[in-house]
């Protein structure tokens, strides 16, 4: 006999359950959450009765119930598991006929498993009819034909083929029922549900009991600027639900068609505003749902080995293992794997490991000399990872193995030992799967992945406490005091046409959500009984998403109201639990005030300074505080290409080569030899790209600097015949790499050291202090009227003290640059200035660095970029790293007119 019966709220139909029900018979419920609210609700219901003990309502999910009746039969036959139909998906899938350029993975093997699952529960044959169809379709059925096949040998069957296998053992009167049966919230049976509703309604007495609720329930319907706006407004209702209305917690619900996108924000918000989720006592929220095994940052963790293998061996890999918590033999030494990760990327190095292994085997003394142990024990792991294939038993014991050996996992909280759980179980079942199959690393990686995908974690908090927060499909059925509902969107709800490349277009159209109309018939179903879950109902959706206008979903008709956020003009009480929040209206202006008598810092200044670190103070104090104070410096990004540094340092390692055994030559014999120049300088380029010759941007580089060829000939023999000139005009090198320290000048607060490049010395002109610049060098304006570089008067005033390492110069001097860009740009640049304009200039500088070390003594190291930046260019900020962290954009003075703007 089948009766039906609707209801307008959860609320009745769990009360009329209650009621109605008894121990004989069985009530068949759509998921386990509506199971355990009608237990909690019965427990309530018989305490408020005084019953001291009952019998608990036989209350069972569809699929438990099928479970439980396929094992009353004692069959012949067993429930494939997830990756025992995908292995054998793999296995028919090479049995089957060719398949053009897609690949015979593991994806395609879930997208076979999938459809035919799809079509089992659909009643449509995945096998046939045997011919026509498109090509991927009849493929599928051929496919199909062979796992079938497969599973019939193994005697097998896929969840999808349960259902069919108990109607028939239903048929053939094998199955005992109870003489009445409660089926709630399936108000959209599958076609095999509802055939095996209609036999059983043959039977036994069937009662379909659901929801369709009201319209009127819906209290508000709001339209938030954005999606964080929405979840926002959202968060601070339901506080001010609990706090003005004394509603318990774990009676406000959450709900959204799109609950996968907005559960990581959400969770953002709420712990923002509450904190940890909290357990059964004090319980703040709950998600129903997790994240998939595969996002879970202890399985990510754990996979680190693995994926370093068969990932290209990545740097960042390498990093990301040395430096996660989730390893407890390397967690004590992450500062090791932070210097180790710095030492990498300066070397230019991004994978590899016999690279990575040779630099850090080159670097013991990092981490107090803790590395040769380390790099050890990671270079057995990896040797016992780097079998080119053996059996997947083997591959998890290598796995386990390389864990214990690093001390994985430590430190677990609920949540993780939940995916610690679930990561030991996928190792079982892919055992039990996998263990005689040979696997090469990269495969049994994609296994892991695979299974991992399939896993759903167990969300935050206690379901018991806290607020409820669940996907729409769970939520039918349950009773709640309020509910909201966000990202009421078209194109959101009803959901889009499920991805099913698998099926033709005539399949599709039987399958449920296969077409737009159908999705729409379901979204008016799962709406309906939306309606019914709360007597107080808030839409929410956001007006737009990534600035694209966005169109509410038509299940809902009602007018939408328009509501914002907005924490610092219009805040809300309730947002004032966020600290940031509230410190942002403590300053309502958003700037930062600073007392300029009251020093930033008490960092004392150092004694000496190089000189370039001086050149950074007067460019900007703050970037000088931060680089050379506090020892900061971003870590370097590998990229194409030559780092501008270590060309540099290269070009004056070769130059400086070149000039000392030349010079020491020329000096013997007198005379300038075209020849032995030419040679001495090959020898010393060489030198020092021997190092680098493997790699190929060095090869290149190696071209401009000496390339033989008449039309682009490298830039250093331009420079050789400048310096031939030099020579015939009565110039000598009179040093190379000269250190100097203890360079002071008056009322400064500290002396100067640093390192000239070069020394020349005309017996009628004087000494000449050179530099090397491979890039941009400052012209007239930039060194004389804005005094941008102190470097070259620097130089000149060692020079003058006497305190240049190795040389002894008496008489007039000047400065200049050498420019060594390309074979176009071999530049020596003095901008015709005398030794008298460069005492001149001394004697200015020496007044503008004496008010610097003062600024700097006072401890003010606020950023002063000069020249500062404007709205055509960046000024002293252009290669500043730090114009994230340093606030100078807060601390310019507000334009006090338009023209300012
Ligand atoms: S970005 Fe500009 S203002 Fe900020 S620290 Fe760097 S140079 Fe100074």
């Amino acid at each position: 006999m089948l009766l039906s019966r609707s209801f307008t709220t959860s609320a009745a139909l769990q009360q009329y359950v209650l009621e109605k029900a008894t121990p004989n018979d069985l009530i068949v419920v759509s998921h386990d959450r509506l199971a355990r609210q009608l237990w909690h609700a019965d427990r309530q219901r018989r305490l408020r009765q005084g019953l001291a003990g009952w019998e608990p309502l036989p209350i069972l999910t569809l699929n438990q119930w099928f479970s439980r009746l396929f094992e009353s039969l004692w069959p012949p036959w067993s429930v494939a598991s997830n990756l025992e139909r995908l292995r054998l998906w793999v296995e028919a899938m090479h049995a089957g006929p060719p398949l053009g350029e897609l690949p015979l993975d593991l994806a395609l093997a879930q997208r076979l498993d999938e459809a035919h699952t799809v079509l089992s529960r659909h009643l449509i044959s995945p096998t046939g009819p045997a011919t026509g169809g498109p090509p991927l379709v009849a493929w599928r059925r051929t496919v199909s034909q062979i796992f079938e096949a497969q599973l019939s040998e193994k005697r097998l069957l896929t969840p999808g083929q349960l259902p069919a296998y108990l109607l028939r053992e239903l048929h053939l009167g094998h199955l005992e029922l109870p003489s009445r049966i409660l089926v709630l919230g399936f108000e959209t049976p599958a076609p095999i549900e509802q055939t095996w509703f209609q036999s059983l309604a043959h039977r036994s007495e069937l009662v379909i009991l659901g929801v369709k609720g009201t319209p009127s329930v819906v209290q508000a319907a709001m339209m938030l600027p954005d999606v964080e706006q929405e979840m926002q407004w959202v968060a601070a209702r339901m506080l001010e639900l609990a706090h003005q209305e004394g509603l318990a917690l774990h009676r406000i619900a959450v709900t959204s068609p799109a609950m996968d996108d907005y559960v990581p924000k959400f969770n953002r918000i709420l712990v923002e505003l509450l904190g940890p989720p909290g357990d059964q006592t004090s319980g703040a929220y709950n998600f129903s749902h997790g994240c998939r095994l595969t996002e879970h940052p202890l399985f990510q963790a754990a996979m680190l080995p693995l994926i370093f293998m068969v990932e290209g061996e990545a740097r960042a890999n390498l990093v990301s293992l040395l430096l996660s918590p989730y390893y407890g033999q390397l967690a004590a030494h992450s500062d090791y794997g932070v210097e180790l990760d710095r030492v990498f990327r300066e070397q230019g190095l991004d994978h590899g490991w016999p690279r990575l292994r040779q630099v850090w085997h080159h670097h013991p003394d990092l981490g107090q000399g803790q590395g040769v142990e380390l790099l050890n024990r990671l270079c057995k792991i990896f040797d016992s990872l780097m079998v080119s294939r053996q059996s997947g038993r083997d591959w998890i014991a290598h796995l386990q193995q390389a864990w214990n050996c690093l001390g994985f996992p430590v430190a677990l909280d609920l949540q993780e030992a939940s995916a610690l759980a679930a990561l030991q179980n996928l190792l079982q079942e892919l055992e039990t799967t996998l263990g005689s199959v040979a696997l090469d690393a990269d495969q049994f990686l994609a296994w892991l992945r695979q299974g991992a995908q399939e896993q759903i974690l167990a969300g935050s908090g206690q379901e018991e406490a806290g607020f409820q927060i669940m996907g729409l499909l769970e939520i039918r059925g349950l009773d709640f005091d309020r509910v909201f509902c966000l990202g009421l969107n078209a194109g959101t709800f009803p959901w889009p046409c499920r991805d099913l490349p698998m099926l033709e277009a005539a399949e599709r159209r039987q399958v449920l959500g296969g077409t737009i109309d159908s999705q729409y018939a379901f979204a008016q179903q799962v709406f309906a009984s939306l309606l019914g879950v709360a007597p107080q109902l808030t839409l929410t959706r956001p007006q737009a998403r990534d600035q694209e206008p966005l169109v509410a979903s038509p299940v809902w008709a009602g007018d939408w109201l328009t509501a914002t956020v907005d924490h610092l003009n219009q805040p809300e009480a309730v947002w004032l639990r966020v600290p940031a929040i509230y410190q942002a209206l403590l300053s309502p202006q958003g700037q930062l005030y600073l007392d300029p008598d009251v020093p930033v810092t008490r960092l004392t200044l150092p004694a000496e300074l190089s000189v370039t670190d001086l050149d950074r103070a007067r460019a900007c104090p703050c970037w000088f505080f931060l680089e050379h104070l506090l020892g900061i410096s971003p870590l370097p990004e590998i990229e194409a290409g030559l780092d501008a540094r270590h060309r540099g340092a290269r070009l004056h390692t070769a130059l400086a080569h070149f000039v000392q055994n030349f010079g020491t030559d020329l000096k013997q014999y007198g005379n300038w030899d075209d020849h032995q120049a030419r040679e001495i300088l090959k020898t010393a380029v060489h030198q020092v790209f021997q190092p680098v010759s493997e790699n190929l941007h060095w090869q290149v580089e190696l071209q401009r600097w000496l390339s033989e060829d008449l039309e682009t000939p490298g830039f250093l023999w331009q420079w050789l015949d400048q310096e031939r000139q030099r020579y015939f005009e009565g110039w000598e090198w009179a040093g190379v790499e000269l250190t100097f320290s203890q360079v002071r000048g008056a009322d400064w607060p500290f002396s100067l050291r640093g390192r000239v490049d070069r020394l020349d010395q005309n017996s009628e002109r004087g000494y000449q202090v050179w530099d090397y610049k491979c890039g941009q060098i400052p012209n007239s304006r930039q060194m004389f009227e804005d005094r941008l570089q102190f470097q070259l008067l620097g130089y000149l005033m060692a020079l003058q003290q006497g305190r240049l390492k190795g040389a002894k110069p008496r008489g007039p001097a000047r400065a200049g640059y050498i420019q060594l860009k390309s074979s176009r740009a071999v530049k020596y640049e003095t901008w015709n200035r005398e030794p008298g304009h460069w005492q001149a200039e001394l004697a200015e500088w020496q007044g503008i660095i004496a008010r610097l070390g003062q600024r700097l003594q006072r401890g003010d190291f606020l950023p002063d970029p000069q020249p500062a930046p404007d709205h055509r260019q960046a000024g002293a900020c252009q290669y500043c790293p730090y114009h994230l962290i340093c606030g100078w954009q807060f601390l310019k003075p507000h334009p006090t007119s338009e023209s300012d703007l």
